[in-house]
């Protein structure tokens, strides 16, 4: 249930920055997700939820996906994808195993599989909306 630790990563930070800058209230959390994540969105959506914290009681939480950035280790070319693009028996592979990707994959420049990922991983806050204390 990694899910849950992710979230609760997520509401620490927010947490954090919201006592950074003497917000009051957190009305919005903006979260990213790498479309190479093997995540369960319903269960990051449900976890958050979960671990609201009063300061961001009624704050909306907003799950945005971020399409993976590759990169050829022969030529250089950089290029995104999304496992979506692939059908959905092929895309459900890569998102189980990313690793994966390199089977299905090649450079659209030089034909290599050999690529690196360079986004597309990972969950994390991209930024939050809140209310200053005092104002
Ligand atoms: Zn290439």
């Amino acid at each position: 249930m990694h899910e849950w630790a992710l979230a609760e990563g997520v509401v620490s930070t927010a947490t954090r920055i919201a006592e950074e800058q003497e917000l009051k209230e957190i009305t919005e959390i903006t979260v990213r997700i790498g479309e190479l994540q093997q995540i369960d969105r319903e269960i990051l959506e449900f976890a958050l939820d979960q671990q609201r914290t009063p300061l961001m009681r009624n704050a909306k939480f907003t799950l945005e996906s971020i399409p993976a950035k590759l990169r050829c280790r022969v030529c250089g070319e950089e290029w995104r994808f999304s496992p979506d693009d692939l059908g959905e028996e092929i895309s459900e592979a890569i998102h189980f195993v990313p690793e994966m990707a390199h089977v299905y994959l090649k450079c659209p420049r030089c034909g290599s599989p050999d690529f690196e990922v360079v986004e597309g991983r990972g969950v994390w806050l991209a930024s939050i909306k809140g209310v200053k204390d005092g104002g």
